[in-house]
């Protein structure tokens, strides 16, 4: 198994509190860990570099 690691700040993901959801532009698979999602951090999609909130 892949360690998974948040989208937006690369840290590793804990089991609990982080969320996943697909890019709305192409699909892949963004997580954000639990910090991320309170802040409402931007992530960048790896795939197609999709910014969102
Ligand atoms: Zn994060
Ligand atoms: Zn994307």
């Amino acid at each position: 198994m892949a360690i998974e690691k948040c989208t937006s700040c690369n840290a590793p993901l804990a089991e609990s509190g982080a969320t996943k959801f697909s890019c709305p532009a192409c699909g892949a698979e963004i997580k954000r860990c639990v910090q991320c999602r309170e802040q409402s951090n931007v992530y960048i999609c790896g795939k197609c570099g999709f910014q969102g909130p």
